[in-house]
């Protein structure tokens, strides 16, 4: 059966990928597992494939930084960005939503575009504070 979702080009869901040898959970997806060198086939023929696992939910904020050197086309002065820990374990970066971040704070994942080329759209992490 062929997957045509990861083709969709307005699906904003960010998904980990699992090695069916190991276990071990990689974002964003390796082509070569880290801990056991096996191999992901996109297409899944050759060899087995990878399990995908949503992220998403809260996730603790471990460390963060302002940065000022944007790329054109941003018109903000800086972004924030920080790197979280699901509860899974994973660790992912993206931009954060608030302009006080504390570390070890609790938040809670957006999925928004990162960025932007001409008629393509890349969907990635953003954190905000959780809803109360
Ligand atoms: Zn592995």
């Amino acid at each position: 059966m062929i997957d045509f979702s990861e083709y969709s080009p307005k699906k904003p869901e960010v998904y980990a990928y699992k090695c069916p040898e190991c276990g071990t959970l990689d974002y964003p997806a390796p082509m070569i597992c880290k801990n056991c060198s096996a191999r992901r086939d996109p297409s899944g023929e050759i060899f087995s494939a990878w399990e995908k696992v949503l992220l998403g939910g809260r996730c603790k904020l471990l460390g963060w930084t302002r940065v000022y050197a944007l790329p054109e086309g941003y018109d903000e002065k800086y972004l924030v960005f920080g790197i979280v820990e699901f509860k899974n374990g994973l660790r992912a970066s993206g931009r954060l939503l608030m302009d006080n971040p504390r570390t070890g704070m609790e938040l809670e994942t957006k999925i928004g575009i990162v960025r932007e080329k001409v008629g393509e759209d890349v969907y990635g992490f953003m954190f905000d504070l959780p809803k109360k």
